[in-house]
């Protein structure tokens, strides 16, 4: 029988730990099936201008639903796709999948799409990624790439090299969840992001801290756009957040408010906004 300490610690038995083990092994297999019959699906969420509440892009999230029909959150599968490697080729599928959709949209419309730092992994990862491009005849300039700050820690040199070459693409970069993890402004004055996303959890904090988080999220309005970028905010549910965010001057809002994340034949739907003229 095993001790709570010491050596015999180590060959304790843990039921949970096996549950977890089980879990993630029919998650892998789930995704391994999903990938092959191309079950994994794209949905959309809206981000609009907040000067008329236009649509003028949309988030592509991926969705995944077991076999016996349970959602599976990404935030569950996308670490386990990462520790795997299937997220290159479910990051691939995703971009194509999302482009295909975004491809019926107005053409001042811009597509995000999410990457994860596993992706960079891959030095051929910019040639696929343009290939798609070009395959599709999707402009580069309508597509956005968001990334962590988790991706800018892992390998600097590497990372500066193929942000760089998809800028020169003429791809955008955003900077996502900021504010959340290690935010450095360090990485934001290195990589030149053209966009930085403010992580929902500063919504969050101000329905319960108002005048605080008001002041935090004015203060990373202030600091994005004096680093040359647009700012979006993230998490806008009600019209107390739109009330409180109109005087900060953020670029563009996304959020439960405006659009859940939906299904592709549903984005055409939306209220779009007139192309700007230049
Ligand atoms: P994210 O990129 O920050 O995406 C925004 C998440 O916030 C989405 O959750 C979205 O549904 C949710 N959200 C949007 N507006 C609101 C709101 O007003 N209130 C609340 N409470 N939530 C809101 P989702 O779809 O569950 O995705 C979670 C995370 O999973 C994403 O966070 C992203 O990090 C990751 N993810 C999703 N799809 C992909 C993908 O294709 N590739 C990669 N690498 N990661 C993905
Ligand atoms: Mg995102
Ligand atoms: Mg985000
Ligand atoms: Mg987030």
């Amino acid at each position: 029988h095993a001790k709570a300490n010491g050596r015999d610690a180590m060959v304790e038995y843990f039921p949970e730990l096996d549950v977890a083990l089980n879990r993630r092994r029919e998650i892998e297999a789930t995704m391994r099936e999903a990938l092959v019959n191309k079950r994994f699906e794209t949905v959309f969420q809206p981000i609009t201008n907040p000067k008329d509440n236009s649509v003028i892009g949309f988030e592509a999230l991926l969705r995944l639903t077991s076999e016996s029909g349970e959602q599976i959150p990404p935030t569950e599968f996308i670490p386990i796709a990462e520790e795997t490697g299937l997220i290159h080729e479910l990051g691939l599928q995703t971009l194509r999948n999302a482009i295909k959709t975004a491809l019926n949209w107005p053409s001042h419309v811009f597509l995000s799409v999410n990457m994860s730092p596993r992706q960079f992994d891959r030095d051929d990862l910019i040639e696929k990624i343009s290939a798609i491009l070009t395959e599709l005849n999707f402009p580069a300039h309508r597509l956005e790439l968001e990334v962590t700050e988790s991706l800018l820690m892992e390998n600097e040199l590497r990372v500066s090299e193929h942000l760089a070459d998809l800028r020169h693409l003429g791809i955008s970069i955003a900077m996502d969840d900021f504010g959340t993890g290690y935010s450095s402004l360090g990485y934001l004055w290195k990589y030149e992001f053209n966009k930085l996303k403010i992580d929902k959890v500063f919504l969050e904090g101000y329905d319960f801290d108002g005048e605080r988080y008001r002041e935090i999220i004015e203060t990373i309005v202030v600091l994005g756009h004096k680093m040359g970028m647009q700012v979006t905010i993230e998490g806008v549910e009600d019209e107390r957040h739109t009330d409180m965010l109109q005087s900060l001057g953020c670029d563009q809002y996304q959020g439960f408010l405006f659009g859940k994340p939906m299904a592709a034949v549903e984005t055409l739907d939306v209220p779009w906004g007139h192309a700007k003229t230049a």
